[in-house]
């Protein structure tokens, strides 16, 4: 089976772990700040908090922010559950605005429209691994005086206008899933530049507790205090190892994703019924995912064909607001973001990822090709 994703490891990466699993540190020791710190100068911003996941780091980013009861944040309906599930964690409501049919990114119009009283906050998801239109965000943001924050989880790697995805809004949440860009097993990060809402993410994380079991044990006290209420969100040294790794290999690993895209955009330009998404010009796109929409073809019977010759396509995703939890709790369903429901109908992810050969890739034209046609027209 060809994966939709795959993580790459190497022998050094393993090389590093196994050194922690030596050294006295399992967890919240020193490759935690040296990770970190990686990130945050790969991104370009001041602070990086990492944590368990990239749920914990937007779970984080609300905390932070205080988001609470009758609040409103506004999120794209065409995204992974945890991006809505946040707002949900702290009590407050997600807003779902539609997505550009050309791209799959949130629709800036959209969020505009959306914006009451009462919201605290707009996250932005890099659908696929490109950046979302952060001009246009930031001016209905600004105006409104809202917080824009990223869902980044596809996008570690991207560029908006020579401006790295992690340092495109006020805070950026990023997933180390296996499948993601880069992988610690499980595990995220938020960067921003913001000193304050860093700090308050990095209580969080643990407990709402002050100090950490290593300052506790370099300054010898048993002293530590509960500030407010958090989660254990810690991520640990092990696989902070394993991140810092990943990292060096990160810049490499797009550049092998954008030649498998160039692959296919090559294969399907002759075929009126296999169309990849939009990109945007002033981007650089990460490719955590390679999309395309069947204009002609069911795209149900074309998924089951090509499971069957052990491709592993996927669909990325049902609505948020599609779910059985949001229609119950929020009132959702059909009709409320006609682009992201319709684009939905279509959409097929392609395998893409960097250990991905030239010959898997023909394999898998060859065979989408193949299975479009002998699918016949959707009715
Ligand atoms: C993967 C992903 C998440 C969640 O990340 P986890 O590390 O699996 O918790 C959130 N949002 C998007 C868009 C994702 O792709």
């Amino acid at each position: 089976m060809i994966p939709y994703g795959r993580q790459n490891i190497d022998d050094e990466d393993i090389a590093a772990v196994v050194r922690v699993l030596k050294s006295d540190w399992l967890t919240t020791g020193p490759k935690i700040g040296e990770f970190e710190t990686a990130v945050a100068d790969y991104v370009g911003t001041s602070d990086a908090v990492a944590v368990n996941s990239g749920t914990a780091a937007l779970h984080a980013m609300m905390a932070a922010l205080q988001i609470g009861t009758n609040d409103e944040v506004i999120v794209p309906a065409m995204t992974f559950a945890a991006t809505a599930n946040c707002v949900v964690f702290q009590g407050a409501t997600p807003i779902f605005a539609d997505v550009d049919p050309a791209t799959l990114l949130i629709c800036p119009e959209s969020v505009a429209s959306l914006v009451t009283a009462k919201t605290r906050a707009i996250i932005a998801v890099d659908y696929a691994g490109q950046p979302c239109n952060y001009d246009r965000l930031r001016q209905i943001a600004d105006l409104h005086n809202v917080p824009l924050l990223t869902d980044g989880c596809h996008s570690l790697g991207a560029r908006y206008k020579h401006q790295s995805s992690g340092n495109l809004a006020a805070m950026t949440a990023f997933s180390f899933h296996p499948v993601k860009p880069i992988t610690t097993g499980e595990g995220g990060m938020i960067t921003t530049n913001d000193v304050a809402l860093a700090s308050e993410m990095r209580r969080f994380r643990n407990h709402g507790i002050v100090t950490d079991a290593r300052r506790r044990q370099e300054t010898g006290t048993w002293f530590y205090e509960m500030q407010s209420l958090g989660f254990n969100y810690r991520i640990s040294d092990i696989q902070c190892a394993l991140g810092i790794q990943q990292l060096k290999k990160l810049d490499t690993w797009i550049e092998r994703r954008h030649q498998i895209a160039v692959q296919y955009d090559e294969a399907f330009g002759d075929d009126d019924g296999i169309e990849p998404l939009a990109r945007l010009a002033e981007s650089r796109h990460a490719w955590h995912l390679y999309v395309v929409r069947l204009k002609h073809q069911s795209r149900d019977s074309v998924f089951r064909r090509l499971r069957t010759a052990g491709i592993g396509v996927n669909v990325h995703y049902i609505p948020v607001h599609l779910h059985p939890f949001y229609r119950q709790h929020f009132q959702t369903g059909p009709g409320l973001c006609p682009n992201a429901e319709s684009a939905y109908e279509q959409i097929l992810s392609l395998p893409v990822y960097p250990g991905m050969t030239n010959e898997q890739v023909n394999f898998v034209t060859g065979q989408l090709k193949q299975s479009a046609i002998s699918s016949g027209r959707a009715a």
